[in-house]
């Protein structure tokens, strides 16, 4: 696998010609996780996809689109969703110029709905490239292995789990036990409010039931969907996109 390790030899050598380029976000996630609990997620899964998949590994971005967490100092470091539109095809096409021909966007975060828009539009203008987008996937698998059955949006019992699996030392154990809180409004009010204005607490969901252990499983199961989601799309657009 090649990675942001490699030397230019390395990559320009290789017949490496899919990319994957995970993305995080800054944005808070309660008193009991970090801001960068995206970022660490993306990574973590980027890394485990592009193993399997042998592709070209690219450091993750740090930052998308975030507005639905602000009210804080640090609670959403972001841009535009129109200067993330700009970004991420720049970036895309960069790799296009250069010869590969297939890119997998990695996304930490669910609410950067920008980059689909964005994504077709690579798709339909360019013929000999490839670009998939995996929002963070939660299937019956893991709904299964979750106690809370109930709507789970935000910084809840599957990424406190995650985060309990990869760096447990930036999970407050203490606040967690007290951070429980699914807001009794639609998700799209995160269109017309703060979630800091909707939950209290910032979350939504229930951290409280988080371990470790079902972290390492829901990561699994994660990395393992995300894999034959990626499969299933290039293996339908292959012959032809439109
Ligand atoms: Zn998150």
């Amino acid at each position: 696998m090649l990675s942001y390790l490699s030397s230019i030899k390395e990559i320009d050598e290789s017949n490496v010609d899919t990319v994957i380029l995970p993305i995080g976000s800054v944005e808070q996630h309660g008193s009991h996780l970090p801001v960068g609990t995206d970022y660490l997620i993306a990574q973590a899964v980027g890394e485990a996809v592009a193993e399997k998949l042998d592709a070209f590994l690219l450091p993750t971005l740090p930052f998308s689109t975030c507005y639905e967490h602000r009210g804080r100092r640090g609670s959403s470091i972001c841009t535009r969703p129109s200067s993330f539109y700009q970004i991420l095809q720049e970036l895309v096409l960069n790799l296009h110029d250069q010869g590969f021909k297939r890119v997998i966007i990695l996304l930490g975060h669910g609410g950067t709905f920008i980059a689909g828009p964005a994504v077709r539009e690579l798709n339909a203008m360019y013929d000999d490239l490839q670009v998939v987008l995996v929002f963070p996937i939660t299937n019956d698998k893991i709904r299964a292995i979750m106690e809370n059955k109930t709507v789970e949006i935000h910084a809840g019992e599957k990424e406190t789990s995650c985060m309990l699996y990869l760096c447990e030392k930036a999970v407050n154990k203490e606040l967690m036990l007290q951070n429980d809180e699914i807001p009794d409004v639609p998700q799209e009010y995160l269109n017309y409010a703060s979630l800091l204005k909707l939950s209290k607490t910032g979350v939504w969901g229930k951290p409280s039931l988080a371990t470790k252990e079902k972290g390492e499983k829901i990561f699994n199961l994660m990395v393992e969907a995300t894999i034959d989601y990626i499969h299933k799309a290039f293996e339908a657009t292959t012959e032809s996109k439109w």
